[in-house]
């Protein structure tokens, strides 16, 4: 039907710094509370939504390594917690919404986080519950994003969905150059070889060797996320 979702299950990818919203640092609360509204609205359409945090608005391993507080080991599991405390808010956040959710960390943190595994987020999101994943991959030297596609891949998404603070992929940055064109279209080749800053490469390799679209997208806008459930253009779509 013309008013159905046209994708039943996504990924969705909130960077820290979306969640911080307007303040420098830290976690924004309406931030959360609107993208919870959001999310509310997908899940009343029955889509199933995996989400995955970034962690950036408070540590990122390769800072603290640069400012000598750490190792970079250490600095990306200092970062990979960060990710643990963003997606507590978050799941607080969405729980004020009367949205199910679970939190999920690739960290074992016995009494505050369920350990993720595949199988148990795909029993919860047929289940109708929204899971949130946190700790990135697990391991160091990784991103949020490439969490995010790896996720997408294990979930069986049909679409990964990255919020920026944008409307989509620019062939510059857009808030330097009054020239920048946006693309509407775009496929994995074409972000490797114009080295257009999406993601990671590792990211954007793993939706192109599976196959999985992605979509950049602006969070903030009003009704943004919905129109791309609803599989109507915005931002820019990435494909094979
Ligand atoms: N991180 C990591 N492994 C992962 C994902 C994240 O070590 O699989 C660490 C890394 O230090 C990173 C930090 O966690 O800088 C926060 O994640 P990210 O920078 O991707 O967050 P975002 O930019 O999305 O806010």
């Amino acid at each position: 039907a013309e008013n159905s979702p046209r994708f039943s299950r996504i990924l969705l990818k909130l960077s820290g710094e979306a969640l911080s919203g307007n303040k420098d640092m830290g976690i924004d609360a309406s931030i959360l509370d609107q993208m919870s509204l959001s999310i509310a609205h997908l899940v009343g359409l029955g889509v199933q939504v995996g989400i995955v945090v970034g962690g950036g608005n408070l540590y990122r391993g390769s800072q603290l390594q640069q400012d000598g507080l750490v190792g970079r080991v250490t600095g990306d599991q200092m970062g990979m917690l960060a990710t643990v405390m963003n997606g507590l808010a978050l799941r607080d956040a969405l729980e004020r919404r009367n949205i199910k959710t679970r939190l999920m960390s690739a960290i074992s943190i016995n009494g505050v986080v369920e350990t993720y595994s595949s199988r148990d987020a795909i029993r919860h999101l047929k289940n109708g519950e929204v899971c949130v994943f946190v700790a990135g991959t697990g391991n160091p030297f990784f991103t949020t994003d490439t969490a995010a596609c790896l996720r997408g891949i294990e979930i069986e998404a049909t679409l990964i969905l990255k919020a920026t603070k944008v409307d989509g992929v620019y062939d510059k940055d857009p808030s330097k150059h009054d020239d920048a064109i946006k693309y509407d279209f775009l496929s994995f080749d074409e972000v490797l070889d114009r080295k257009l800053g999406v993601m990671d490469l590792t990211a954007i390799c793993l939706c192109r060797d599976h196959s999985v679209p992605l979509q950049v997208f602006d969070m903030n806008k009003p009704g943004a996320l919905l129109s791309v459930i609803m599989g109507e253009p915005e931002g820019t779509r990435v494909t094979r």
